[in-house]
């Protein structure tokens, strides 16, 4: 990759700023939630269909995922998208707390600017191999409901990734970098338990409590804590803990996550919550139903990928934001959780950032760290692990918010709709449409990613954890999500 490799793209993405601009903000200011993102998707198919790629409406069983591609040949690049919102975040792009709609949803995650980026980088890379008449395949995957459940795994399965040779994947943050953390993998499990109901005083001898086998059974994984690995983690909550005290309860149930460092520790873990479930119910005399709802694999980073995207962004140069765009998170600073910011740059500095001279540089992250996260865990989840055991993918972040920004709040939802938010979005496109023309380029270097995969994946190849795609409880019974 050479600086006019850079320049082409940055052109191709500047021809259509106001395009992919205009997309973020829509999809921002009208949020839907996962496997309800029918406006987005449909508006990005569009795009894509304008742009000479062909697209496959519904993929993986799900109305909202697309998978559009354009050109031939190898090597096969595939662009990651999202678009679903959260709930109850609705919040305007101004620097303080106003929602745009009471109640509503919001982009408290970025997954506006996140597909965005991801759709402008494949139409960029598209221009750019046109133009030179370079082979090679460029995909753009539209991935829905990344909050809520394993749909990546669901597009997987229904030949999403098939014959790709590397992936991309950005979030947006308050950070540049092509990172190589990696974060928790995931049991996502409901424990519902029958009894017999009986009158509580009358005839207690005759019921057996629900309840209790629930209550008993989180007291087995609480003492289990202590025997899993300290990288575990567990939590719950009752979701139905009966009725009426004078009734025994015949019906009771638990929502649990368990959560590890890679998919065996979590497998393990897992397996003796479901034996102190079963213990419970032994203990009450009554059944237990098991139903693993989600499982979500940790990232799998990949060296030579990340690599590439280092070498992007610094031919690419800073992200460019202005006096403008300092004084808005200037605004935006006042609100943050206190010491957030002071923490997020120390931490920051200690990775070698040195920010400007100008008044406030040190609010927004303009240039890139580089590659970072080596041997890191996050302490999140995301179905874009799955991918990463799938296809070597790399991954980046781009300053989309100021420095301590915290994810999934309405400070975050403001940055996502903001100027800030549009200026990391589009460079985030040309960071990933010139690393993809990287692996065009220089074949040898998509030799080398798969075969870092291939080492990395050789004891634990991917498989699916759940069988069947179970809606989150936002989706109405009666909403059209079904492809
Ligand atoms: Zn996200």
């Amino acid at each position: 990759m050479r600086t006019e490799d850079a320049r082409a793209v940055a052109e191709a993405v500047a021809r259509r700023q106001g395009m992919l601009t205009e997309m973020a903000r829509e999809i921002w200011r009208r949020p839907e939630l996962g496997l309800l993102e029918f406006r987005a998707s449909e508006r990005q198919a569009r795009a894509l269909e304008a742009e000479g790629f062909s697209v496959r409406r519904g993929v993986g069983g799900m109305a909202t995922a697309i998978r559009a591609g354009w050109g031939e040949g190898r090597p096969v690049i595939a662009m990651l998208g999202e678009f679903d919102a959260l709930p109850g975040l609705s919040q305007t792009d101004a620097p303080r707390r106003e929602a745009l709609e009471p109640g509503g949803s919001g982009h408290g995650c970025g997954h506006n600017l996140l597909g965005t980026a991801a759709l402008g980088a494949a139409l960029a890379l598209k221009d750019v191999l046109a133009a030179r008449g370079l082979g090679g395949t460029v995909l753009y995957l539209g991935c829905p409901a990344e909050e809520s459940v394993d749909a990546k795994a669901f597009m997987a399965a229904d030949g999403a990734f098939e014959d790709v040779d590397v992936a991309f994947y950005f979030h947006p943050g308050d950070a540049t970098a092509a990172s190589l953390s990696s974060c928790l993998a995931t049991a996502t499990a409901t424990f519902t338990f029958r009894g017999a109901a009986a009158h509580a005083a009358a005839d207690p001898e005759r019921g057996r409590s629900a309840l209790d086998a629930v209550e008993l059974m989180d007291v087995g994984v609480n003492y289990l804590r202590e025997h899993v690995p300290p990288d575990v983690r567990i939590h719950y909550t009752i979701t139905d803990g009966g009725g009426a005290p004078n009734v025994v309860p015949e019906r009771a149930a638990s929502l649990y996550f368990v959560r590890a460092k890679n998919r065996a520790h979590v497998d393990a873990a897992y397996a003796r919550v479901v034996d102190c479930a079963r213990g419970a119910a032994l203990m009450t005399g009554t059944e237990v139903d098991v139903r693993l709802v989600d499982g979500l694999w940790n990232i799998l980073p990949n060296e030579v990928a990340a690599r590439l995207l280092a070498e992007a962004m610094r031919l690419i140069g800073p992200v460019g934001f202005d006096a403008d765009d300092r004084a808005w998170a200037r605004a935006m600073a006042e609100h943050l959780p206190p010491g957030a910011r002071e923490e997020a740059e120390a931490r920051y500095r200690a990775l070698g950032w040195s920010p400007g001279e100008e008044p406030d540089a040190a609010l927004l992250m303009d240039e890139s760290l580089g590659v970072v996260g080596r041997g890191e865990v996050g302490f999140y989840s995301t179905d874009a692990g799955d991918v990463s055991w799938i296809v070597p993918t790399g991954f980046l972040g781009v300053a989309t918010a100021p420095v301590g920004t915290p994810g999934h709040s309405w400070q975050n939802v403001a940055a996502a709709g903001s100027g800030v938010g549009m200026k990391g979005m589009l460079y985030a496109a040309k960071a990933m449409a010139l690393a993809g023309l990287g692996f065009v380029l220089e074949p040898g270097r998509v030799a080398e990613a798969r075969a870092e995969f291939a080492r990395a994946t050789a004891q634990s190849p991917y498989r699916r954890v759940v069988e069947e795609l179970v809606p989150p409880p936002h989706v109405p019974p009666d909403a059209p999500w079904r492809a």
